[in-house]
C-alpha cells in the first residue's frame, strides 16, 4: 500500500490543527504557504512545506493549480483543505480527485447541493426537515418577493443563494422597505460570491444558533456528535462557541440530531459536516444551511466526546468504517471556544495586525489552544483576523465559564491589540452566565457597553 501523505491546503491554526492529528497517526505532512507567511508554523511543523504563491489569496490559498502541482510533486495521497479558502469549492474537490489525489472532505456533487442554500432548503424539504417559512427556491424580482414575504408576514430576511459569512443578508421590517433591502442585497451577493441570486425566509426572531456536527464514512454510517451552540455572534459572525448547548434537552437534541442525520444519509453525505439550525424559544427548530466541511468550531465537540474529528476525517476518506456507532457517542461535560482575534474592540474591532514581542499561553487541565501564534511572530494583514482559538473542557457549565476566565486571565499577547478581555468581560455577563442568550446577545451586550 501507497504510505499515505497529506497536503494541508490552508493556512493558521486550522493547518496546524491538521498537521498535529497527522503526526499522531504516522502520516507525513505537506504544508503549503504563501510568501507572507513564509514564517508560519504551520510551515515549521510540517514535514514538508511549498510555496505557492504570492501574498494575496487569490494567488496562494486560492490558486488550484500552485496547489495541485505542490501535492504532485510532493508524492501526496490525500489533500485537507481546512475550511474557508477552497474547503467548500467543488471544482477543487473535483480536480484534487482527477488528480488521484483522495479530497478529504464529501463529493464535490454534494458540495454543490450543498453549498446553494436555495437547493439546501429544498433537499431538506424533500427529507422532511423542517426549514423557515419562505420562498421557494430564488426570488426573481422584488413584486414576487413581496408576494412571500405578506404572505409569510413581515419581519422577513433576504438572503443570498451563494451566501456565506453573513453577507448578502437583509431584514425587512415592513412593505415599504423590501424593494430597496432587494436591490442591496441582491448588488452585494453579486460582488461578494458572483451569484445575484437571492430568497427570502420568515425572520426568526431571537434565535439560538444550534450546529449539529456529522461525520460518515463511504458505507452509508451516519452519526451524529451532538450539537454546538454559536448564538454568540457579532455581525453573524461566530465569536463564542459551545458544547452542549444551555438549550438543549435530551429530547430536542435527539430530534435535531436524528434530523441531520438523514439529511446527510438523504444527500449520501460522506466526511465530515455540520448542519445548522436555529431554533425558537418554543424549541421550534429550523434547518439553515449545511456546512460542507470541517468547522472552526469542532474543538468544542471534540472535548466533550473524546473524538478526534480530523483523524476520523482521514481514516474515512481513505475508505474505512467510522470507528464508532451512535450508540457509542456520549456528551460528556461541557466545553466552550473562545476565538481570540487580532482586533481592537475599541475601535470597532478594527483589525490589529503586527508583531507579538510577549507572549503567555495559559494551560493546566482541561484548557486547549490551538493557534499558530508564537512569540516574535508578525500577525499579517493579509488574511483573516483570527489567530487562535482557546477551548476550556470541564464536568460542568459553571466550572466551564470560571475555566475560561482563568484561561483569559493568564493570556497575554503583547505587541498588538485582541480581543481577550472582551471575551473575559461576556464570561461574567450574568446573561451568559445563566445561559439565557439568543443571537442578538452581542449587539444588546455592545449597547450596553457603550452606554
Ligand atoms: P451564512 O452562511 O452567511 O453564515 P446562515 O444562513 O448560516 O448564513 O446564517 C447566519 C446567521 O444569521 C445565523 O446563525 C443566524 O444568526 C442568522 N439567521 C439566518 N437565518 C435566519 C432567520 N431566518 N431568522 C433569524 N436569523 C437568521
Amino acid at each position: 500500500m501507497m504510505q499515505n501523505k497529506v497536503l494541508i491546503a490552508n493556512r493558521g491554526e486550522i493547518a496546524v490543527r491538521i498537521i498535529r492529528a497527522c503526526k499522531e497517526m504516522g502520516i507525513a505532512t505537506v504544508a503549503v504557504y504563501s510568501q507572507a507567511d513564509k514564517d508560519s508554523l504551520h510551515v515549521k511543523l510540517a514535514d514538508e512545506a511549498v510555496c505557492i504563491g504570492p501574498t494575496s489569496s487569490k494567488d496562494s490559498y486560492l490558486n488550484i493549480k500552485s496547489i495541485l502541482s505542490a501535492a504532485i510533486s510532493t508524492g501526496s495521497t490525500l489533500i485537507h483543505p481546512g475550511y474557508g479558502f477552497l474547503s467548500e469549492n467543488s471544482k477543487f474537490s473535483q480536480m484534487v480527485k482527477e488528480c488521484k489525489i483522495k479530497f478529504i472532505g464529501p463529493n464535490h456533487k454534494v458540495i454543490d447541493m450543498m453549498g446553494n442554500k436555495t437547493r439546501a432548503r429544498d433537499i431538506a424539504k424533500q427529507a422532511d426537515i423542517p426549514v423557515v417559512p419562505g420562498s421557494e427556491g430564488v426570488i426573481e424580482t422584488p413584486e414576487e418577493g413581496l408576494k412571500v414575504a405578506s404572505k409569510i408576514g413581515y419581519p422577513v430576511l433576504i438572503k443570498a443563494s451563494s451566501g456565506g459569512g453573513g453577507r448578502g443578508m437583509r431584514v425587512v421590517n415592513e412593505e415599504k422597505e423590501f424593494k430597496k433591502a432587494f436591490e442591496t442585497a441582491s448588488l452585494e451577493a453579486e460582488n461578494c460570491f458572483g451569484d445575484k441570486t437571492v430568497y427570502v425566509e420568515k425572520l426568526i426572531e431571537n434565535p439560538r444558533h444550534i450546529e449539529i456536527q456529522i461525520i460518515a464514512d463511504q458505507h452509508g454510517n451516519v452519526v451524529h456528535l451532538g450539537e454546538r451552540d454559536c448564538s454568540i455572534q457579532r455581525r453573524k459572525q461566530k465569536v463564542i462557541e459551545e458544547a452542549p448547548s444551555p438549550f438543549i434537552d435530551e429530547e430536542l437534541r435527539k430530534k435535531i440530531g436524528d434530523a441531520a442525520v438523514k439529511i446527510s444519509k438523504h444527500v449520501k453525505y460522506e466526511n465530515a459536516g455540520t448542519v445548522e439550525f436555529i431554533t425558537d424559544k418554543e424549541g421550534n427548530f429550523y434547518f439553515i444551511e449545511m456546512n460542507t466541511r470541517l468547522q472552526v468550531e469542532h474543538p468544542v465537540t471534540e472535548l466533550v466526546t473524546g473524538v478526534d474529528l480530523v483523524k476520523e476525517q482521514i481514516r474515512v476518506a481513505n475508505g474505512k468504517k467510522l470507528s464508532f456507532k451512535q450508540k457509542d457517542i456520549k456528551i460528556e461535560g461541557h466545553a466552550i471556544e473562545c476565538r481570540i482575534n487580532a482586533e481592537d474592540p475599541e475601535q470597532n474591532f478594527m483589525p490589529s495586525p503586527g508583531k507579538i514581542n510577549g507572549l503567555l499561553l495559559p494551560g493546566g487541565l482541561g484548557v486547549r489552544i490551538d493557534t499558530f501564534i508564537y512569540n516574535d511572530y508578525s500577525v499579517v494583514p493579509y488574511y483573516d483576523s483570527m489567530i487562535g482559538k482557546l477551548i476550556v473542557h470541564a464536568k460542568t457549565r459553571k466550572e466551564a465559564i470560571r475555566r475560561m476566565r482563568r484561561s483569559l486571565e493568564e493570556f497575554i499577547i503583547d505587541g498588538i491589540k485582541t480581543n481577550i478581555e472582551f471575551q473575559y468581560v461576556i464570561m461574567h455577563d450574568p446573561e451568559y452566565v445563566r445561559g439565557n442568550y439568543d443571537t442578538g446577545f452581542v449587539e444588546n451586550f455592545l449597547k450596553k457597553a457603550n452606554g
